[in-house]
Protein backbone atom coordinates (compact mmCIF):
# COMPACT_ATOMS: atom_id res chain seq x y z
CA UNK A 1 0.00 0.00 0.00
CA UNK A 2 1.14 2.96 -0.73
CA UNK A 3 0.94 5.85 1.70
CA UNK A 4 3.16 8.85 0.88
CA UNK A 5 5.69 10.76 -1.00
CA UNK A 6 8.90 11.48 0.19
CA UNK A 7 10.65 14.67 -2.27
CA UNK A 8 14.53 15.00 -2.66
CA UNK A 9 17.20 16.54 -4.70
CA UNK A 10 19.79 14.82 -6.58
CA UNK A 11 23.06 17.11 -5.56
CA UNK A 12 24.67 15.92 -9.57
CA UNK A 13 26.07 18.11 -12.14
CA UNK A 14 25.14 21.79 -12.35
CA UNK A 15 24.06 21.78 -16.68
CA UNK A 16 21.57 19.10 -17.89
CA UNK A 17 18.43 17.66 -17.80
CA UNK A 18 19.11 14.88 -15.94
CA UNK A 19 22.11 13.66 -15.35
CA UNK A 20 21.42 11.50 -12.77
CA UNK A 21 19.27 9.35 -14.37
CA UNK A 22 22.45 6.60 -14.30
CA UNK A 23 23.16 7.08 -10.75
CA UNK A 24 19.06 6.23 -9.35
CA UNK A 25 18.45 3.85 -11.90
CA UNK A 26 21.51 1.79 -10.92
CA UNK A 27 23.11 2.95 -8.00
CA UNK A 28 25.97 3.65 -6.46
CA UNK A 29 29.14 1.63 -5.32
CA UNK A 30 27.62 1.60 -1.75
CA UNK A 31 24.08 1.68 -2.56
CA UNK A 32 22.65 -0.49 -5.22
CA UNK A 33 19.62 0.90 -7.33
CA UNK A 34 16.97 1.68 -7.95
CA UNK A 35 17.40 4.92 -5.82
CA UNK A 36 14.05 6.42 -6.44
CA UNK A 37 10.71 5.83 -8.19
CA UNK A 38 10.01 9.08 -10.07
CA UNK A 39 12.84 11.63 -11.73
CA UNK A 40 12.18 15.07 -12.05
CA UNK A 41 13.88 16.52 -14.55
CA UNK A 42 15.06 20.42 -15.29
CA UNK A 43 12.39 21.04 -18.23
CA UNK A 44 10.13 19.47 -15.72
CA UNK A 45 9.75 16.07 -17.54
CA UNK A 46 8.67 13.42 -15.30
CA UNK A 47 11.31 10.39 -16.06
CA UNK A 48 9.58 6.91 -14.38
CA UNK A 49 13.11 5.34 -12.56
CA UNK A 50 11.68 2.31 -10.85
CA UNK A 51 8.66 0.37 -9.67
CA UNK A 52 8.28 -1.41 -6.54
CA UNK A 53 10.67 -0.68 -3.82
CA UNK A 54 13.23 2.35 -4.16
CA UNK A 55 16.40 2.68 -1.46
CA UNK A 56 15.50 6.55 -1.22
CA UNK A 57 14.87 7.58 2.51
CA UNK A 58 17.07 5.21 5.14
CA UNK A 59 16.32 6.02 8.41
CA UNK A 60 12.96 8.23 8.79
CA UNK A 61 9.77 8.58 10.01
CA UNK A 62 6.71 10.27 9.04
CA UNK A 63 3.07 10.77 9.42
CA UNK A 64 2.98 7.59 11.68
CA UNK A 65 5.48 5.40 9.38
CA UNK A 66 9.18 4.71 9.81
CA UNK A 67 11.56 3.54 7.07
CA UNK A 68 9.25 5.08 4.48
CA UNK A 69 11.37 2.99 1.90
CA UNK A 70 8.55 0.37 1.21
CA UNK A 71 5.19 2.55 1.42
CA UNK A 72 6.28 5.97 -0.02
CA UNK A 73 7.48 7.02 -3.35
CA UNK A 74 10.65 8.84 -3.42
CA UNK A 75 11.32 11.51 -6.19
CA UNK A 76 14.65 12.68 -7.07
CA UNK A 77 14.69 16.05 -8.80
CA UNK A 78 17.84 17.43 -10.58
CA UNK A 79 19.35 20.49 -8.98
CA UNK A 80 22.75 20.85 -7.97
CA UNK A 81 21.53 21.26 -4.02
CA UNK A 82 23.93 23.60 -3.00
CA UNK A 83 22.52 26.67 -4.66
CA UNK A 84 18.64 27.83 -5.63
CA UNK A 85 19.20 26.34 -9.41
CA UNK A 86 15.51 24.97 -9.71
CA UNK A 87 13.87 25.82 -12.47
CA UNK A 88 10.58 27.58 -13.02
CA UNK A 89 9.52 24.27 -14.70
CA UNK A 90 10.78 22.56 -11.94
CA UNK A 91 8.73 25.07 -9.57
CA UNK A 92 5.54 24.36 -11.60
CA UNK A 93 6.16 20.47 -11.83
CA UNK A 94 7.44 19.68 -8.64
CA UNK A 95 4.12 20.21 -6.37
CA UNK A 96 1.70 19.18 -9.92
CA UNK A 97 3.70 15.85 -9.45
CA UNK A 98 3.76 15.13 -5.76
CA UNK A 99 0.20 16.23 -5.84
CA UNK A 100 -0.53 13.40 -8.86
CA UNK A 101 0.95 10.77 -6.62
CA UNK A 102 -0.85 11.76 -3.63
CA UNK A 103 -4.36 12.13 -5.47
CA UNK A 104 -3.78 8.11 -7.14
CA UNK A 105 -2.92 7.52 -3.31
CA UNK A 106 -6.02 9.24 -2.12
CA UNK A 107 -3.73 10.84 0.39
CA UNK A 108 -3.38 14.14 1.56
CA UNK A 109 -0.83 16.92 1.23
CA UNK A 110 0.27 15.85 4.73
CA UNK A 111 1.40 12.76 3.49
CA UNK A 112 4.29 14.71 1.45
CA UNK A 113 7.75 15.41 2.97
CA UNK A 114 11.15 16.33 2.04
CA UNK A 115 13.85 13.83 2.94
CA UNK A 116 15.04 17.28 4.99
CA UNK A 117 11.87 16.40 7.56
CA UNK A 118 11.62 12.61 7.89
CA UNK A 119 15.63 11.47 7.95
CA UNK A 120 16.56 10.65 11.19
CA UNK A 121 18.58 11.35 12.91
CA UNK A 122 17.18 14.44 12.30
CA UNK A 123 19.61 16.93 10.42
CA UNK A 124 21.19 14.10 8.73
CA UNK A 125 19.49 15.18 5.08
CA UNK A 126 19.45 18.74 3.42
CA UNK A 127 17.22 17.84 0.58
CA UNK A 128 15.57 18.78 -1.17
CA UNK A 129 17.24 22.43 -0.50
CA UNK A 130 15.95 25.83 -1.23
CA UNK A 131 12.18 24.82 -0.79
CA UNK A 132 9.54 25.74 2.12
CA UNK A 133 8.44 22.77 2.64
CA UNK A 134 5.07 24.03 4.31
CA UNK A 135 4.67 26.48 1.73
CA UNK A 136 5.11 23.63 -0.83
CA UNK A 137 2.64 21.35 0.70
CA UNK A 138 0.08 24.08 1.07
CA UNK A 139 0.36 23.96 -3.07
CA UNK A 140 0.13 20.82 -3.36
CA UNK A 141 -3.51 21.24 -0.91
CA UNK A 142 -4.70 23.78 -3.41
CA UNK A 143 -4.02 21.67 -6.17
CA UNK A 144 -5.57 18.49 -4.66
CA UNK A 145 -9.17 20.74 -3.71
CA UNK A 146 -9.99 20.25 -6.93
CA UNK A 147 -7.63 18.02 -8.46
CA UNK A 148 -8.63 17.35 -11.62
CA UNK A 149 -9.06 20.56 -12.57
CA UNK A 150 -6.06 22.03 -11.06
CA UNK A 151 -3.21 19.45 -11.14
CA UNK A 152 -2.57 19.03 -14.92
CA UNK A 153 0.03 21.80 -16.42
CA UNK A 154 -1.05 24.40 -18.54
CA UNK A 155 -4.47 24.25 -16.71
CA UNK A 156 -4.81 26.78 -13.31
CA UNK A 157 -1.68 28.54 -12.45
CA UNK A 158 -0.64 27.54 -9.09
CA UNK A 159 -0.48 30.36 -6.35
CA UNK A 160 2.68 31.71 -5.68
CA UNK A 161 5.13 31.39 -2.55
CA UNK A 162 4.45 34.57 -2.38
CA UNK A 163 0.82 34.34 -2.31
CA UNK A 164 0.68 31.42 -0.03
CA UNK A 165 3.35 33.16 2.77
CA UNK A 166 1.06 36.04 2.25
CA UNK A 167 -2.04 34.53 2.91
CA UNK A 168 -0.87 32.23 5.33
CA UNK A 169 0.62 35.53 7.32
CA UNK A 170 -1.99 36.91 7.45
CA UNK A 171 -3.34 33.67 9.48
CA UNK A 172 -1.09 33.30 12.11
CA UNK A 173 -2.22 35.72 14.35
CA UNK A 174 -4.73 33.01 15.09
CA UNK A 175 -2.19 30.04 14.96
CA UNK A 176 -0.20 32.10 16.98
CA UNK A 177 -3.07 32.03 19.91
CA UNK A 178 -3.37 28.22 20.29
CA UNK A 179 -1.78 27.00 22.36
CA UNK A 180 -2.40 23.27 21.66
CA UNK A 181 -0.20 22.87 18.67
CA UNK A 182 2.58 24.41 20.31
CA UNK A 183 5.97 22.44 18.49
CA UNK A 184 4.29 22.85 15.23
CA UNK A 185 3.31 26.39 15.51
CA UNK A 186 7.12 27.12 16.13
CA UNK A 187 7.93 25.14 12.77
CA UNK A 188 5.67 26.88 10.83
CA UNK A 189 6.76 30.56 12.55
CA UNK A 190 10.22 29.45 11.76
CA UNK A 191 9.36 28.41 8.64
CA UNK A 192 8.35 31.88 7.77
CA UNK A 193 11.24 33.61 9.02
CA UNK A 194 9.33 34.86 11.99
CA UNK A 195 11.04 32.57 14.86
CA UNK A 196 14.00 30.47 15.17
CA UNK A 197 13.27 26.61 14.37
CA UNK A 198 13.35 24.34 17.62
CA UNK A 199 14.21 21.23 17.03
CA UNK A 200 11.30 18.49 17.58
CA UNK A 201 10.45 17.47 21.17
CA UNK A 202 11.21 14.10 21.84
CA UNK A 203 7.93 13.60 23.18
CA UNK A 204 5.29 15.97 23.17
CA UNK A 205 5.15 18.36 26.13
CA UNK A 206 1.91 17.99 28.26
CA UNK A 207 -0.91 18.92 26.88
CA UNK A 208 -0.36 19.57 23.80
CA UNK A 209 -1.38 16.68 21.07
CA UNK A 210 0.73 14.55 19.37
CA UNK A 211 3.22 16.35 16.88
CA UNK A 212 1.89 14.88 13.80
CA UNK A 213 -1.38 15.58 14.72
CA UNK A 214 -0.36 19.37 15.15
CA UNK A 215 1.23 19.60 11.85
CA UNK A 216 -1.35 17.53 9.93
CA UNK A 217 -4.51 20.21 11.73
CA UNK A 218 -1.96 22.99 10.45
CA UNK A 219 -1.63 21.29 6.80
CA UNK A 220 -5.25 21.29 6.65
CA UNK A 221 -5.42 24.73 7.89
CA UNK A 222 -3.35 26.28 5.28
CA UNK A 223 -4.53 24.00 2.34
CA UNK A 224 -8.03 25.15 3.04
CA UNK A 225 -7.25 28.91 3.39
CA UNK A 226 -5.36 28.21 0.01
CA UNK A 227 -8.24 26.29 -1.36
CA UNK A 228 -10.66 29.79 -0.81
CA UNK A 229 -8.46 31.71 -2.27
CA UNK A 230 -9.10 30.74 -6.32
CA UNK A 231 -12.97 31.01 -4.85
ZN1 LIG B 1 17.25 12.46 -0.33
Amino acid sequence: MLEGVVGHHTADGPTGEYPSLKVVRDGRADLAGPLCNLGLGRSGTVYVIAAGQAWHAGASAWSGFTDLNDEFLGIEAESCGTKDDWTPAQRDAYPRLVASCLYYMSRSAGRFCGHKECALPTGRKIDPAFWDLIAFRTQVGYLLADPLTRIPKGGEELPSIDDVRAVVREELAIIARRDDIGWARSQVLAALGIAKPSAAPPSPPSGTKPVQQQLDEIHDMLSGIVAQMSK
